[in-house]
């Protein structure tokens, strides 16, 4: 078996053929995984006793001729902001270094319901915060196609596991373009989906009017069968929408001729790099598929990372409140009172970037400075979603860029958090307005670096998102 490139369908072919079974699928993925991890850093555990046991489910349903899971045998990756019963969760952070959640997240315990076999947690920015993996308490993970090179960030683990060929898909989360970032970099598919469409049940929260949990996958049928398998009302999370999921795989027909794309004047007037002109190419190719291209307006693109670095600050603020010494996991050692404990379990636990992240947040709440800043930016958050409603009144879908520049190198930016912070300038507006949107690969640089092509549509319509992708995705293979 050719297991880097093996896709959700190859999986079931190969079951079904005999050619293996899913516990021999499951033992050679993780020892792949754990084979690679020496060069990449992607997990930060396996899981193989809850692997097997859920593999040889699957061997046993063919064995009796069963019906079959949408994704049986599938080996897949999981995040680890995302909770897994009796497998360690750290979220990347020290203060979780031992933490074992009592439950799954709704989206593990839908895709084991689907057959999938979940190898490993993979690493990540603590707390989801960053993008470059490189805030990890653990190490950050190196790109697979570049190793002196990050995978993007936060769900970098998730992208590398997936472009390194040890998951079939994975699951990662996405509060400001941490799904869609790291996959333009590793040359995978990534996506958002509409705010709402995932339960976030065992999700650890980061900023919980942005979070969302999506897939990422080597191909776009890949990611729309995984999403389809997650998505849907889930009674444990108030904000999952109430929303009927379509079958998206079935519905990538390739009819895409005659949909109406919009090209953000904001985001393309100073894109003259080799991205640049790797995403015009792309928009070449949608146009020779009969898509009609015009260009749009989203003018309140100027203030969209300062709006997002405001509110997701605020929103961290008060859920890493919630790490304090006496929930979840590790105390600092030797404190005389309660204030004293506090202080140093989060000194001592808390990474960098989070703390910087708690002292904006607490500061832009703060009585003297909320109107100024976090009423401003809630305000400022209204006019984006209205740029989108407004350019999706004539448009079917919106292209744009993910990243202004491919996979930087490691330390590159470290040091400069608000260049790093500038550089979620594409993605972070489609969170703010919270419709879908995807990163899909549309080519490498001259020093063979991805780049991934950004898509949004209309809340809840990632099947048109979905259908865009794959007639891209099959054009360009051409
Ligand atoms: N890079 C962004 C941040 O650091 C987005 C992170 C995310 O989407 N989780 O906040």
């Amino acid at each position: 078996m050719d297991i880097p490139f093996l896709t959700i369908d190859s999986v079931r072919e190969g079951l079904l053929a005999r050619s293996f079974s899913a516990a021999e699928l499951a033992a050679e993925m993780l020892r792949l995984a754990e084979a690679a991890n020496a060069a990449t850093n992607a997990y930060l555990h396996f899981s193989p006793d809850r692997a097997l046991a859920a593999a040889r489910l699957v061997d046993e349903k063919i064995a009796h001729g069963e019906e079959l899971g949408p994704l049986a045998g599938v080996p897949v990756a999981i995040k680890d902001v995302i909770v897994t019963k009796d497998v360690r969760t750290t979220c990347g952070s020290r203060l979780l270094a031992d933490y074992t959640p009592p439950y799954d997240a709704t989206a593990v315990t839908r895709l084991e319901a689907a057959g999938a076999v979940i190898i490993g947690k993979t690493n990540c920015d603590e707390f989801a915060m960053g993008s470059s993996n490189e805030n990890s308490a653990f190490g950050p993970v190196r790109n697979p196609v570049a190793p002196d090179r990050v995978p993007g960030g936060s769900s970098g683990g998730s992208a590398a596991a997936v472009a390194q060929g040890t998951a079939v898909a994975a699951l990662g989360s996405d509060t400001g373009g941490s799904i869609r970032q790291p996959a333009s970099f590793c040359g995978v598919v990534g996506v958002t989906p509409t705010y709402g469409r995932v339960s976030r049940y065992g999700l650890t929260a980061f900023a919980s009017s942005l979070d969302h949990i999506g897939p990422l996958a080597r191909t776009v049928k890949d990611s729309a069968t995984v999403l389809g398998v997650i998505a849907g009302r889930d009674p444990c999370d108030s904000t999952s929408a109430d929303a009927p999921v379509p079958d998206y795989p079935s519905l990538l027909d390739g009819k895409v001729k005659g949909l109406k794309l919009g090209l953000p004047r904001e985001y393309l007037k100073d894109l003259t790099s080799e991205t640049g002109e790797l995403i015009f190419r792309a928009i070449d190719v949608l146009k020779s598929l009969g898509c009609e291209v015009r260009e749009i307006s989203l003018p309140a693109t100027d203030y969209a990372v300062a709006c997002y670095y405001i509110i997701a600050t605020a929103e961290a603020s008060s859920n890493l409140a919630r790490y304090d010494g006496v929930r979840y996991t590790s105390r600092a050692a030797g404190s005389e009172t309660l204030a004293d404990m506090y202080r140093s379990t989060r000194g001592e636990g808390f990474g960098a970037e989070c703390k910087r992240r708690i002292m904006l947040g607490t500061y832009v709440l703060s009585a003297g400075y909320y109107d100024a800043y976090y009423l401003k930016a809630q305000k400022v958050r209204a006019l984006v979603a209205r740029d989108f409603a407004r350019a999706f009144s004539e448009v079917d879908a919106v292209v744009t860029p993910v990243s202004p520049f491919p996979a930087f190198k490691l330390g590159e930016k470290v040091n400069d958090p608000l260049a790093m912070y500038l550089s979620d300038i594409y993605t972070i507006t489609g969170d703010l307005a919270g419709i879908p949107c995807m990163s899909v690969p549309c080519g490498r640089t001259a020093e063979g670096l991805p780049v991934g092509m950004q898509l949004l549509t209309r809340h809840f319509d990632e099947t048109t998102m979905f259908r865009l992708a794959d007639a891209f995705e099959k054009a360009a293979a051409r």
